[in-house]
This record gives structure tokens, sequence and C-alpha cells, in this order.
């Protein structure tokens, strides 16, 4: 049996399209096996958010090909997307593919084995249709991501993704609910809804849109809950986080991109909110759900920000007090509007910025942990813990990481736990019964 091996960079709509290219091979015939061990075929699923997305695509390229010589190299997504050329010049690529057509993946290996190389990559700014690929026979039984949606129409100034991804394209309902209720089947009780810009859902169908999405999985038995991705503030209008209240299996947490709390920051950034109306949202999501988690992504260093507007961040940041923060450093992306910006920010700089963002998110994170002490809480519980044996570890749906001692195995149930104590960012807690 031929052995296929996977290298996935980058994002969870990546790590989905993995899942769901694994599949093909295996209902081919392949066996699947680990991306260190020897194989007959390597995917790389590449990313190229920032520069060292790129560069980790290119190591992991060299690397398949140095564990087997004789292995077939098949470079796919964002990476191979917007620079084809790059990677053809990488020795030993077989196929290009980039974020369309990856459903063919395993009819151009087969065709390869014939030819010395392939580049399908095509022009993605054509595509119009979503590429329907799916999963069902994925591993782990608790949480499941679920792509609706691809592209993204913004074009934030810093971001290469629009040209990597194409323009948006949502997924057909009767399609998504297919696959709910095989993972529903399969014993997954929590959904994540995921795409490249989620809010855009069903922007370019008829009569459609994301609360349509949320209510049509709400009614699929089995599941728990649902988990929005990452998502722009400025879908959350009065209306839709009421309607969002009145859906019990909805988690109170909101991953809401706020990438700057200063607004002149946010204007050349191309953002179309301002830290204002994002404030006003916050309170919206907080005045219906009381304990909900507001988490988000702060860029730092981005091009022209002076350290009176990182500072502004900092203080916006304190007034938000997220409850989990992602920090990452601008990158230069050719082909973006900001990359010809001339005042960019050094590396030293943005070096400072982060670490000290990083220092005011754990500390937010800290506080927003502490007000749970003392409270229940219903825990879906994943895995044995690694680091603290005989500890399990689950997620609250307010997106609290919670450990909990048990002699009897706790893996894909959900259960209701006291919790004791927090200390430094770790939340302990107790059993009090299953659910
Ligand atoms: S919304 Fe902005 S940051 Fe997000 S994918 Fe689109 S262009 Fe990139």
């Amino acid at each position: 049996m031929n052995k296929v091996a996977f290298y996935t960079l980058g994002c969870k709509v990546n790590q989905y399209e993995t899942e769901a290219m694994m599949e093909l091979f295996e209902k081919s015939g392949y066996h699947v096996v680990d991306h260190e061990d020897t194989a007959d075929v390597y995917v790389i699923n590449t990313c190229t958010v920032t520069n060292l997305g790129d560069r980790k695509s290119r190591q992991f390229i060299r690397r398949a090909k140095r564990k087997n010589p004789k292995s077939l190299i098949a470079v796919v997504g964002c990476y191979a997307q917007t620079a084809p050329k790059e990677v053809e010049a990488i020795e030993g690529v077989n196929v290009i593919l980039g974020t369309n057509d990856r459903k063919k993946i395993v009819d151009y290996i087969e065709k390869v084995k014939e030819e010395e190389a392939i580049n399908a990559v095509g022009d993605i700014m054509q595509i119009k249709e979503f590429e329907e690929m799916t999963i069902g026979e994925i591993k782990g039984k608790t949480r499941a991501y679920l792509k609706i949606q691809e592209g993204c129409n913004q074009y934030c100034s810093y971001c290469i993704i629009p040209y990597a991804r194409g323009p948006i394209r949502s997924r057909k309902i009767e399609d998504i609910i297919k696959e709910v209720k095989r993972l529903s089947e399969h014993g997954f009780k929590e959904i994540i809804l995921t795409g490249i810009h989620v809010a855009s859902y069903g922007k370019d169908l008829e009569d459609r849109n994301l609360l349509e999405v949320i209510k049509a999985v709400h009614e699929v038995e089995g599941i728990k809950r649902i988990r929005l991705s990452s998502i722009e503030p400025t879908i959350m209008s009065e209306e839709f986080v009421k309607e969002l209240s009145n859906l019990p299996k909805v988690c109170p947490h909101f991953h809401l991109s706020l990438q700057s709390g200063c607004n002149e920051t946010l204007k050349r950034m191309n953002r179309k909110y301002t830290t204002e109306e994002y404030k006003i949202i916050v309170d919206r999501l907080r005045r219906s759900m009381p304990d909900v988690s507001i988490t988000t992504d702060i860029m730092v260093g981005f091009p022209g920000e002076t350290d009176e507007e990182f500072e502004k961040t900092l203080n916006f940041v304190r007034d938000i007090n997220f409850s989990q923060i992602h920090v990452f450093k601008y990158s230069k992306r050719k082909g973006t509007k900001a990359a010809q910006f001339s005042d960019q920010v050094d590396s030293k700089t943005k070096n400072q910025r982060s670490e000290k963002l990083i220092e005011l998110a754990r500390k937010c994170s800290i506080k927003y942990h502490k007000k749970f002490v003392g409270t229940q809480r219903e825990v879906l519980f994943e895995t044995l813990s690694v680091e603290s044996p005989g500890y399990y570890e689950g997620l609250t749906d307010n997106y609290i990481r919670v450990l909990c001692p048990s002699k009897t195995p706790l893996e894909e149930k959900l259960v209701s736990v006291f919790i004791e104590t927090i200390s430094e960012e770790l939340v302990v807690g107790r059993l009090i019964e299953m659910i």
C-alpha cells in the first residue's frame, strides 16, 4: 500500500483542508502516516500569511524530499497559490496546486507518475464556486472545525489572503448540514464554524446569511455546542446578538479580530470599524451574555505605528479586558498596499511591543479566569493531560481550558465542573456530574 504524509502550516482552514485531502487519499487506497515517517507521497499544505509561513513552507518541502528522495512531493495552499514560480524553483517538487482544485490531488499524483512535474495553479480571482470538500472520518471526537466559507473581499492593507484565497464563496447550507449530521453521528459534540471571512457568509448567495447557518446547525441532534471562529466584529448588530443569545447551543465566546486599538492605525490598515464601535459591540455582547469571553488578534509594528499609537492599543486592551489575545508582528507581504508604506517599523521595536502586549494579555487572561473561581461550568473534555498526569483537560463554553483529576475516563464527555483554583494560567476544577 502506498504511504502518504502531510505537513500542514497555518490556520484552522488549512487544517480542515488537510483532513479532507487525507480522506481523499485514504479512499484511493493510500495509508496516511506521520510526516516524520518515510512516505511515498508528501503533501505540504502551505501558508503565506507571514514571511515565516513562506520560509517554513520551503523548509518542509526540502525536508520531505531529504527523508525520501524517491517520494513525490505535492505543494498546495496559500504559498503555492501566491508564489507558484518560487515553489517550482525548489528541486524535487512534482505537483503544485493552489487553493482550488485540491479535490483532484490524488488524480494529479497519479498523473505525475507519467510526467515530470505539474503546475496546476490557476487564477483564483476567477473562481466563483465554493469547492466542496468533506470530512467524515476525522480523528478525535469532541470538537470539529467545519469550513463554511472561502475567500475574502476586504483587502486589509497588510493582508495577502484575498490574493491567496480569492473572492468570497459560501458553502451551501444543505452541504453544511449534511456534514454536521455526519460529524454528530461520529460522536462530535462541538462544531466550530470556520472560514476565511466567516462574517461574509451568504453575500454571494441569494437570501442566505450566517444566522441561518447557525440556526440550522442548532437543530442538529447530538450537537451540544456551536462556536464561531474568528469573526469580523461589525457583524454583531443589536439584532444578530439578540438572535444568538436565544440559541442556547451558541458558546458565549467570540473571537473578534481587533488588529489595533488605535483609530489612526485601523484606518491605515483599511479595517472597517473604529475602537468606539468595537467597544459598543463588546458591551452589547456582555449585556446579553454576562460571562462571555472576548478573544482577539492584535498586530504590532504596522507601518507608521508610533509609540503613541501603540500606547493607545495598550490602553484599549486594558479597557476591554480581553480573555485571550493572539499577538503577532506585522510582516511585509509583497503585493499588499502596506508593503509600499515608507515608514516601516524596525524589528527591535516590533519585538519590544510584542513582549509588552503579551505580558498585558497574560494579566488580562488571569483576571478573566479568576472571575470563575468558585463557580460551576460545563466542560467538554478532550484528552488526558500530558503535563499533569491523572488530570483530564477540556474547554468550558466560554473558552476556559480546565484541568480536572479523575479516575474514570472523561474524554468526549460533557461534565459539570466546580472551578476551584487558578495558578498562573492553569485553571483546575473538580467533577460534579456527568451531563
Ligand atoms: S478580513 Fe482582512 S485580515 Fe481578514 S482575511 Fe480578509 S483581508 Fe485578511
